[in-house]
């Protein structure tokens, strides 16, 4: 497939009163033309920070400090703000989890559509708006041409959801940035949100950044996964690669809290213990060494990656250590 994003050891750090703080610590991977990635991680392992520097929108004290963003073999990463608006929505649209941040309260519906599409496709105000309603209607939203005469308040928060996706489609990018799309959501709209996202990417051959915390929602959708901790990336690969042959510690842990979704009883949550790193002052070594339940001395440096298979990567000294590793296991 096409290679249509690549990022190359991308670093952003906010300045704060208190210091650096090192959210994304040289992070690298890439995306394909029409694929769907999931970018996991807890809260602060930096997979948000990741998402906004992609699309140059890193809010200050917020900066990219180092590294290269490349779209479509371009670098991108240097751009002008003008240039940028360009890109902007057209090539690479974004989803946030809170909808109503990103809609003007007092402005109906339909005329935020229209602005939007226009601005990115020129067409007629008429043109426009049976746009907006056809996109609407593709979204499941019923009565498409009432609900264009509607403010944000009026609908539902998965509904909001649901216009920020027509929107962002309405421009036909090629890839579409989705931090925690769900999260925000019950369970059942939740699921509503992302069979669609997988419909819509059937259709449109959209590429697919999933950003979430949530293990559960990338095996619904998600053709490969990375896994960050610490503002680095831990384990790459397929969906498979991931959930029948984790090798880092860190997505262990993930995969053990996943609910288990199909037994009858309450769901049993098995949590990783303790804290992520303070990246004001990161570890120098492995990112995850505090927590893990096989942590070594050789650990304090940091780990190499280790290729399992062209498609998988991961970032730990228990590829190297063998025996010798196991019996250098903390108690
Ligand atoms: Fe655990 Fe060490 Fe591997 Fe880090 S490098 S995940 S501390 S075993
Ligand atoms: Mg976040």
């Amino acid at each position: 497939a096409e290679r249509l994003l690549s990022v190359e050891n991308l670093k952003v750090s906010f300045f704060t009163r208190d210091g650096e703080n090192q959210a994304v610590r040289g992070v690298s991977f890439h995306i394909d033309a029409g694929e769907t990635v999931g970018i996991v991680g807890e809260s602060g392992s930096g997979k948000s920070v990741t998402a906004k520097a992609l699309m140059a929108l890193t809010p200050p004290p917020g900066k990219m400090v180092a590294g290269d963003i490349k779209f479509r073999g371009e670098s991108v990463s240097r751009l002008s703000d003008k240039d940028w608006r360009k890109i902007r929505g057209n090539q690479i649209a974004m989803v946030f989890q809170d909808p109503m941040t990103a809609l003007n309260p007092v402005q109906k519906i339909g005329k935020q559509m229209v602005e939007v599409i226009r601005r990115h496709r020129g067409l007629s105000q008429s043109a426009a708006l049976n746009e907006a309603i056809e996109m609407l209607r593709q979204v499941g939203i019923t009565e498409p041409e009432r609900r264009v005469n509607q403010y944000p308040h009026e609908f539902s928060g998965g509904m909001r959801q649901r216009v920020m996706i027509a929107m962002a489609l309405s421009c036909q990018p090629e890839l579409l940035i989705a931090d925690e799309p769900t999260t925000a959501l019950d369970v059942t709209i939740q699921a509503q949100i992302l069979e669609l996202l997988g419909r819509l990417k059937e259709r449109s051959n959209t590429a697919i950044a999933l950003i979430t915390h949530d293990l559960g929602v990338v095996a619904q959708v998600c053709t490969r996964v990375i896994v960050m901790y610490g503002g680095m990336v831990m384990e790459e690969g397929t969906v498979e690669d991931i959930f029948y042959r984790a090798q880092h510690p860190y997505t262990k842990g993930l995969l053990h809290s996943l609910p288990k979704r199909e037994s009858g009883f309450k769901e049993r949550l098995v949590p990783i213990e303790g804290t992520p790193p303070n990246l004001l002052d990161p570890p120098s070594g492995c990112p995850f060494m505090e927590r893990c339940p096989h942590a070594m001395e050789k650990c304090a440096a940091l780990p190499k990656v280790t290729e399992v298979s062209p498609s998988h990567r991961y970032m730990c000294w228990l590829a190297e250590g063998g025996e010798e590793a196991q019996s250098n296991e903390r108690a």
